[in-house]
């Protein structure tokens, strides 16, 4: 059975972690394109919470696309990030 892996930074899709971990990531936390993109290790499901707030998005793209008012670095000094 096919399964998609989840970058926890952006919510882009692939097909296997090889693929995911092998390109740079828009969204990572030190900067667009300064490091790979993450595997999210949370089941896919239909509403993810941010791990540090808990506001509820129906995917990781829409989650990770604003800062976070509760980030440990300082309110919006970060995006939201997945709770598994
Ligand atoms: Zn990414
Ligand atoms: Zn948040």
């Amino acid at each position: 059975m096919a399964q998609n892996f989840y970058c926890m930074y952006c919510g882009n899709k692939y097909s296997s972690v090889t693929s995911l971990s092998s390109s740079t990531c828009t969204r990572h936390p030190n900067g667009s394109h300064k490091g790979k993109h993450a595997l999210y290790e949370g089941s896919e499901k239909t509403k993810y919470t941010c791990k540090y707030c808990g506001n509820q998005y129906t995917s990781i793209t829409s989650l990770t696309a604003s800062n976070c008012t509760r980030h440990p670095n300082g309110s919006h000094k970060g995006r939201h990030s997945p709770a598994l």
